[in-house]
């Protein structure tokens, strides 16, 4: 803008100077009546020279006061001749046919011409390519035609010395004839190739930004040292509103409309300085990951804040994270079953083997051999039950689980749990009590009897197990539209932390080396998945060192 004022300036001098020196030589003229041959018949400055020669050819002797004016005129001709040659813009003047009568430095150049000479008498189509030469020659023509002034008319051309191409503002002003008529035409030529490779890069630059605030799929804002909001990119002016604009970061980003505890501006702005933070607690309860750099805004230190949205990232982390969890406890669980499993199996089969081959010695009394078969057949059972457990897990894994739906009289199950479980717990010194509701020894509900049992019978075990002394209790209660047993002991309790893992597969509660409890962690999460499949529920209610009491309800 600048440049251009200057410019302007620069040619408004030119012209004056051109103007007053052209009526400066009319005057001239006139006063000495001397000269009579065709003014203006080339260009000012060889009229000049035509003047003195037809002064000095005339034979008249020159006067002193001729010669003083010659002088001057000698003086305004060098001055103004350098004064153009040394102008940094092009300049030329041409006759009506488009004759060149003077170039200055700067254009013979532009042109690729060595001297004023070479150039003389010449048109511009002797030295640029044809059809940029036709597009100048053809406005030289339309002012020449007119008498209008053509000012800064931007043009294009290849430079004839280096080959590259230049952008120009070009002006022509029209050199009227003592008709009033154009008669020769003066062109200047500014150079704005630099300029407009400025204005060109900073355009390209600015699309670029622009460009690259549509496009980034993350949020950005700018935000003075107090937090308010200078700037927002499309993307968060859309969410947001357009007044979000001057408000505090926090008002608009934030749920609880606070500050981040971890907020960088308490730490001052560095200019230049990039750093990332992440903060969760934005609106929608999201996490963002926040790069910021200090930076002058409009003349202000500020701070330029980049939003990436990980709420999903953090998620699928943290899934990633709790699978990992699993799957090592999984792992862990695995360890401890094989171990459990292990000494489980062994532990009836070194019976069955050890009591099997004690059948063969001579001489046994028919009572140790029948109570050597008790303890195979005990043995035997047990070994059964374990791999039963280990069978229905994989049955579960593999989908194969089936129903086996029948009428099923509450009393009659639970009459026979008792009295199979009377023994467990009387050989132990427990009391185990059965709390049989009033008036509803036939009451009955349909289910899949021997998953029923088998739960119940898995509940009465672990409680017998798991208690040293006290009592087991197990009843039920009819509701509207369900039923539901339970089963409590006194025993040992479970930790609070521990109930909901000891339905997981292979879970026992301390299963370290030193565990005295036997058992494979199945009977459980066998139990729930029995009562899910028959569309009941499975929980327990227990407290360390007390007791518990497990609950199965069941749809009737
Ligand atoms: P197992 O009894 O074969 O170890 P379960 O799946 O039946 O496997 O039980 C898992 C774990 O839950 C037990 O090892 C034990 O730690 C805990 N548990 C189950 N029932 C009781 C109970 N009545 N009292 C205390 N802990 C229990």
């Amino acid at each position: 803008m600048i440049s251009f004022d200057m410019r302007t300036i620069m040619v408004s001098i030119l012209l004056t100077f051109l103007v007053s020196t052209v009526i400066f030589l009319i005057i001239w003229i006139q006063y000495h009546k001397r000269y009579r041959g065709g003014m203006f018949s080339k260009n000012l400055l060889s009229d000049l020279k035509d003047v003195e020669e037809k002064s000095y050819s005339a034979g008249n002797e020159t006067t002193a006061e001729q010669e003083k004016y010659s002088e001057l005129i000698q003086v305004e001709r060098n001055l103004l001749r350098a004064l153009i040659d040394n102008l940094p813009d092009s300049v030329s003047i041409k006759d009506k046919e488009g004759h060149f009568l003077l170039n200055n430095n700067s254009h013979l150049e532009m042109i690729g011409a060595e001297n004023q000479q070479e150039v003389l008498g010449k048109t511009i189509f002797d030295f640029l390519p044809e059809k940029e030469a036709a597009i100048s020659d053809g406005d030289d023509r339309n002012v020449l035609l007119t008498g209008k002034m053509m000012l800064d008319k931007v043009e294009s051309s290849v430079h004839a010395g280096t080959g590259f191409s230049h952008t120009h503002l070009t002006s022509r002003i029209p050199i009227p004839g003592p008709d009033g008529k154009p008669v020769q035409l003066i062109t200047i030529s500014h150079n704005i190739t630099d300029r407009k490779r400025a204005e060109d890069a900073l355009r390209d630059s600015a699309e670029f930004n622009r460009s690259l605030l549509i496009t980034i799929p993350f949020g950005m804002d700018i935000v003075d040292e107090q937090g308010t909001v200078l700037f927002l990119s499309d993307n968060l002016k859309k969410t947001y509103g357009q007044d979000a604009i001057g408000k505090k970061c926090w008002d608009i980003h934030r749920d609880d409309k606070k500050e981040c505890t971890d907020c960088p501006l308490r730490r001052g702005i560095v200019n230049g300085k990039t750093e990332k933070y992440e903060s969760d607690g934005f609106i929608g309860g999201r996490v963002f990951e926040i790069y910021h750099t200090g930076m002058n805004y409009h003349g202000k230190k500020a701070m330029l804040e980049i939003f990436h949205d990980i709420t999903e990232r953090k998620q699928t982390e943290d899934e990633l994270t709790r699978s990992k969890e699993k799957a090592e406890e999984s792992d862990k669980l695995k360890t401890a079953f094989l171990h459990n499993v292990s000494h489980e199996i062994r532990t009836p089969m070194n019976a069955i083997v050890g009591f099997t081959s004690l059948l063969s010695e001579p001489g046994l009394t028919p009572e140790n051999h029948q109570s050597y078969l008790d303890i195979i057949s005990q043995s035997s059972n047990h070994l059964l039950s374990i791999v039963t457990d280990i069978i229905e897990v994989s049955n579960i894994e593999a989908g194969k689980l089936k129903l086996n739906m029948n009428k099923v009289v509450v009393h009659s199950v639970m009459e026979k749990l008792f009295k199979q479980f009377s023994l467990t717990a009387s050989l132990k010194g427990l009391e185990l009590i059965y709390e049989q509701p009033d008036n509803e020894p036939d009451k009955h509900f349909y289910t899949d009897y021997t998953k029923l049992f088998q739960v119940l019978s898995n509940l009465l075990a672990n409680a017998c197990k798991f208690t040293r002394n006290g009592s087991v209790k197990m009843g039920y209660n009819f509701q509207p539209d369900n039923i539901e047993f339970f089963v409590s002991d006194t025993g040992i309790g479970i930790p609070q932390d521990q109930q909901t893992k000891i339905f997981e597969r292979f879970y026992q509660v301390d299963n370290g080396h030193d565990r005295q409890f036997e058992g494979t962690g199945l009977g459980l999460s066998l139990s729930k998945a029995y009562v899910e499949f028959l569309g009941g529920k499975l929980w327990v209610e227990s407290e360390a060192g007390k007791g518990s009491t497990f609950y199965l309800n069941l749809p009737c």
